[in-house]
């Protein structure tokens, strides 16, 4: 079955849960040393990967081995906050039936999850700049996944469902089990409801979550959160703080303290990253030293960490997305990408507590349960996206009218090309096809 086990995850339209939707068939298809399974989870509110840990730590596990034989790797390696009891409690009930696996646990900082950071925590090598992980020989892989990794080879299922937390200010914080492409609304709903009139929803978490404000958006293969906020919560405040007031603040406020850099994860591996001297872009049009070139903006994981660590509320993150944006856009990346890299030796010490960011944020009144319901609801509709992945859209293979079965292949990646396939998550009619998506009607 291993033998296969990249056209299984390539049929099954497997892409990365819990990140940008890399297609998961192209990040397994090599050698490496370490597989690891990113159970972190750190990312405030979010609760589906520890929930899978505890109550699939089974199919996750045996989606693991096949991925470590695949890769011919020499471990896989569960890594997975400490805190998370229940998930433990589970995986070494059962992880002496794989002599190649373990478990390492994580303290509870932010961002533990990172790739990058999870690869030095769990193994102590660190990734070259502008590098993934398999630089070091690993391959880093999601619970929800993993669970699809399972599914796919064992039950023969594609991916149709979406395990999501709805939390903030819902009635009843909740993680759910979706067909893709319902809408928010629709879960929100199940939640018991907004508690307040004028919201808007954080996809993704607090952290590197995006505001949404159309309720009909679907939910798509990569969605892991919605969390319900006031519309002028701190959170949807900082989100949506226009690049021209974050250039105007950080002129005029900015004292070049280097707070910002003292707590940036990627500097604290040993990488060429100083969101300091890349802010002092906003004020003086140059980083003020010319041993960092504005391209090591590339080297921004996006974790928005900088931004609680800056007492006067700047955001370095915002300045760095804009640098990427306009080097890209005229061909320029980063080159001088250093390998041989040291790790601060203070970094111990200068990890971010999950808890103190959770009260900077103003959500530690969110901060409670929200359970795994793994129960089916009935949507009267799905509206698909071609492309919730990185990479080509798929194309669509599916006319109005059809009527098609969940699991049944609707949409398909051109030949040769980036992509993930897509099957219809419910029984029912096509009612639009065009190049963006299909809806499909319950019947
Ligand atoms: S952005 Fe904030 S933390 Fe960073 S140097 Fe400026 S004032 Fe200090
Ligand atoms: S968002 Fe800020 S803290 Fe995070 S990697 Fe980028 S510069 Fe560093």
């Amino acid at each position: 079955m291993e033998k296969n086990l990249v056209n299984i995850i390539k049929e099954a339209g497997i892409v990365g849960a819990g990140g940008a939707g890399f297609p998961t068939h192209v990040k397994i298809d090599t050698n490496c040393d370490y597989v690891i399974v990113n159970a972190a989870e750190c990312e405030p509110l979010v609760r589906v990967d520890q929930q899978l840990m505890e109550y699939k730590s089974e199919e996750i596990l045996k989606a693991l081995n096949m991925v470590v034989r695949h890769t011919g790797a020499k471990k896989g390696i569960v890594g997975i906050k400490a805190k998370y009891k229940g998930a433990l409690h589970e995986l070494r009930k059962i992880i002496k039936k794989y002599p190649k696996i373990s478990i390492h646990e994580l303290g509870n900082f932010y961002p533990a999850g990172d790739e990058q950071v999870l690869v030095y925590e769990i193994l102590g090598k660190i990734v070259p700049e502008g590098g993934i992980p398999l630089g070091v020989g690993t391959v880093v892989l999601n619970s929800e996944t993993l669970l699809n990794i399972y599914h796919a080879a064992e039950k023969n299922l594609p991916v149709t469902e979406k395990y999501v937390t709805v939390g903030g200010e819902v009635k009843n914080p909740i993680t759910l089990k979706v067909p893709i492409g319902v809408k928010i609304k629709e879960l929100i709903g199940i939640a018991g409801g907004s508690q307040i009139e004028d919201f808007v929803v954080v996809e993704g978490g607090p952290m590197m979550g995006n505001v949404v404000e159309d309720m009909d958006t679907p939910i798509t293969k990569t969605t892991k959160a919605l969390i319900v906020l006031e519309r002028n919560h701190p959170v949807v405040v900082s989100i949506e703080k226009s690049l021209h007031m974050t250039i105007q603040q950080a002129k005029t406020a900015c004292m070049h303290c280097n707070l910002c850099s003292e707590v940036c994860p990627r500097r604290l591996i040993g990488h060429s990253l100083e969101p300091h001297k890349l802010i002092r872009i906003a004020s003086y049009g140059s980083t003020l030293d010319k041993t960092t070139p504005i391209t090591t903006a590339f080297l921004c994981c996006d974790c928005r960490l900088c931004e609680y660590a800056c007492i006067m509320d700047l955001q370095p993150w915002k300045v760095n997305i804009a640098l990427k944006k306009k080097l890209s856009e005229k061909g320029i990346g980063y080159v001088d990408k250093k390998s041989n890299l040291t790790a601060n030796e203070f970094r111990n010490f200068q990890r971010y507590p999950l808890g103190k960011l959770i009260m900077q944020l103003g959500i530690d009144k969110y901060d409670v349960k929200a359970p795994l319901v793994d129960k089916k609801y009935e949507f009267p509709s799905v509206e698909l996206l071609l492309k919730q992945h990185i990479g080509v859209p798929t194309a669509s293979i599916v006319s109005v009218g059809d009527r098609v079965t969940k699991g049944q292949l609707i949409a398909k990646v051109p030949e040769g090309k980036l992509g993930a396939n897509l099957y219809s998550s419910i029984d029912g009619v096509v009612k639009l096809a065009d190049e963006n998506k299909i809806v499909i009607f319950r019947v």
